[in-house]
């Protein structure tokens, strides 16, 4: 049978999550389902300790639910060893973290470059590539800068852009702005919009509700269950992108 509609992203059935055994045990997350379709932009909600990062951690292949399915991208992940994991997770997602994760003694476009390295593409592509994603974040006259000659708000625009490099379906935020200050927290959301607008998929965790403001729909957690599933109406708030110029050609 053809399929009505696309394959989701990112399809969490019934997936539940322990820490521990016995005593000790935690049920961090309580048989959740939860579904993304192409070009969603999706914010995760929920008080510390509610089970974010964990949520995190299984869709973005770092760690497997000890109960349910997860199938990203139509490959059901839950059973894969370690190994079709990571390249699965290379192919597939695009990591952005708070504390940003680039390497240090790499230049900005060396720590973009990275991904394409382990991907196995030749030299030219991985030059010309590096240079698209770095001029796509307004870094181009920054590429051979390290991290540590780069403000907050750079080092993030350079990890967006390794997370561009393999142009994965699938981008994951979690608290992108945490380390960031107001301003450069504005940009960096921005950038997000301009990536919804051009059809990427987008799941985000964050605390905060002018980061969540961005998304078009907000899941909230609360002690590892999903407590709600809204989808954002664009009258009912900030929502830069529905009228940005883009969108108002015609
Ligand atoms: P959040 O990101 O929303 O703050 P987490 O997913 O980190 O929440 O944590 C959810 C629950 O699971 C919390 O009660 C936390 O203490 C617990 N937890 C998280 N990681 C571990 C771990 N590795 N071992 C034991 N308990 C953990
Ligand atoms: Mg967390």
């Amino acid at each position: 049978m053809s399929p009505a509609t696309s394959t989701p992203v990112v399809s969490l059935r019934e997936v539940s999550k322990i820490y521990g055994a016995g005593d000790v045990a935690v049920a961090a997350l309580r048989s959740v389902d939860l579904t993304v379709g192409p070009g969603e932009y999706v914010a995760i909600m929920g008080a510390s300790g509610s089970g974010k990062s964990t949520m995190m951690n299984i869709i973005g292949c770092l760690d497997e639910p000890t109960s349910g399915t997860y199938e990203l991208q139509g490959h059901d992940v839950s059973g894969l060893d370690g190994d079709t994991l990571s390249l699965v997770r290379s192919r597939l997602i695009g990591f952005i973290f708070q504390s940003f994760h680039l390497i240090p003694r790499m230049t900005a476009a060396a720590n973009v470059e990275l991904p394409l390295l382990y991907g196995g593409v030749g030299r030219d592509e991985r030059l010309e590539r590096v240079r698209e994603v770095l001029d796509l974040v307004g870094l181009s006259d920054r590429a051979s800068h390290r991290p540590n000659e780069l403000s907050g708000g750079q080092q993030q625009r350079v990890a967006v852009a390794r997370a561009l490099t393999m142009n994965p379906p699938l981008l994951l935020a979690d608290e992108p702005t945490g380390n960031l200050d107001s301003t450069a927290s504005a940009d960096i959301m921005g950038m997000f919009d301009a990536l919804h607008d051009e059809g990427r998929t987008i799941v985000l965790i964050t605390h905060e509700d002018s980061v969540a403001e961005h998304a078009h729909r907000v899941v909230r957690v609360s002690d590892g269950q999903i407590v709600s599933d809204a989808l954002r109406s664009p009258a009912s708030g900030r929502y830069p992108h529905a009228q940005g110029s883009e969108s108002v050609r015609a």
